[in-house]
């Protein structure tokens, strides 16, 4: 066997319904926060992919919207779209549920999911800091390996339980095949794509339900400079009332946004970072195929 033989490279597709912690896992697996993720279902809107390299594995992991069935809106057929589009072609399809509770849209997801047979079908069970005692989920394992898993994984993301042993299992999955990523490369995304994502993130943790799904957020400017990045943005909002709302009282919400989105920036980016924000009001944006696609959405 010639060395490059020994090179071991796949996709996995996280697959699941909304705010199951999908995105969660993905972080901690990567040790860096490249997908954004909030309480709120439906805060991932784009595949996005997380590169995991070891020595001669390399995980590409795809972050999906989730599977969901209401698609009455354009913005949503779109992101169940996009989750549908991914289970082909991948080598790895993992479910990931919520230890707590088993939905009808959890079994929804999984006979899709299981209707492929090529590569690998995975069970996540995630969250398990919330059942008690452990024993508690083994009715559920053992129906989710009869119905045709390779594996169970039982894990909480936020602890950080079971990541380690997911991340042996998903690289111990990956079929032969030369690396399509450099080693220290960890997302296919730009630092102004994963900037704008930042700044959406922390639109939906500031905002009640009030405005779940109607903001978008647009990059105007992305300048980098020797020691500074300048970064000009507009968030979209559907009315006048939810313009209002993410300005806040004198302005202060729009400030806390900007501050904490800097903040994450910062980290991100490793260097200072200068954030101007603008709240503009795009009526019906999340229907509106034109506007989505000006967003990316497309
Ligand atoms: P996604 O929609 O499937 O990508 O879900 P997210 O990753 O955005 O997570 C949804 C919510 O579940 C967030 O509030 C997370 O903090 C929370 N969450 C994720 N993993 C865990 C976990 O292991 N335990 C608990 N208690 N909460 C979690
Ligand atoms: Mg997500």
């Amino acid at each position: 066997m010639r060395v490059s033989d020994a090179k071991h490279c796949g996709y996995i597709a996280l697959l699941g319904r909304p705010n199951v912690g999908k995105s969660t896992i993905l972080n901690y697996v990567l040790r860096q926060k490249i997908a954004i993720t909030s309480r709120k279902p439906q805060t991932t809107r784009h595949n996005l992919l997380g590169v995991d390299t070891e020595g001669d594995y390399q995980a590409i992991y795809v972050d999906t919207p989730g599977i969901h069935s209401d698609v009455n809106k354009a913005l949503n057929r779109y992101m169940v779209g996009e989750a549908k589009r991914v289970i082909d072609d991948v080598d790895v399809r993992v479910l990931v549920a919520d230890a707590e509770r088993w939905r009808d849209e959890d079994q929804k997801v999984t006979e899709l999911l299981l209707k492929h047979k090529g590569g690998r079908n995975v069970a996540v069970l995630n969250k398990i800091d919330l059942v008690s005692p452990k024993e508690k989920l083994l009715p559920l394992m053992a129906r989710l390996s009869d119905m045709g898993f390779s594996d169970v994984v039982p894990i909480s993301a936020l602890r950080d339980e079971g990541i380690a042993e997911f991340r042996q299992l998903m690289f111990s999955a990956l079929p032969a095949g030369q690396h399509l990523f450099a080693e220290d490369q960890i997302t296919d995304q730009t630092t102004r794509s994963l900037a704008a994502e930042i700044i959406r993130e922390k639109l939906m943790r500031q905002l009640g339900d009030e405005i779940p799904h109607s903001t978008a957020v647009m990059i105007l400017k992305y300048e980098e400079r020797p020691d500074l990045v300048e970064i000009h943005a507009e968030i979209y909002v559907e009315r006048n009332g939810q313009k209002r709302i993410v300005v806040g009282t004198e302005g202060q919400r729009l400030k806390l946004i900007g501050q904490e989105a800097r903040q994450d920036i910062e980290r991100l980016v490793d260097c200072k970072v200068m954030l101007h924000l603008w709240v503009k009001v795009r009526k019906g944006w999340t229907n509106s195929a034109g506007l989505l696609r000006q967003l990316g959405y497309d």
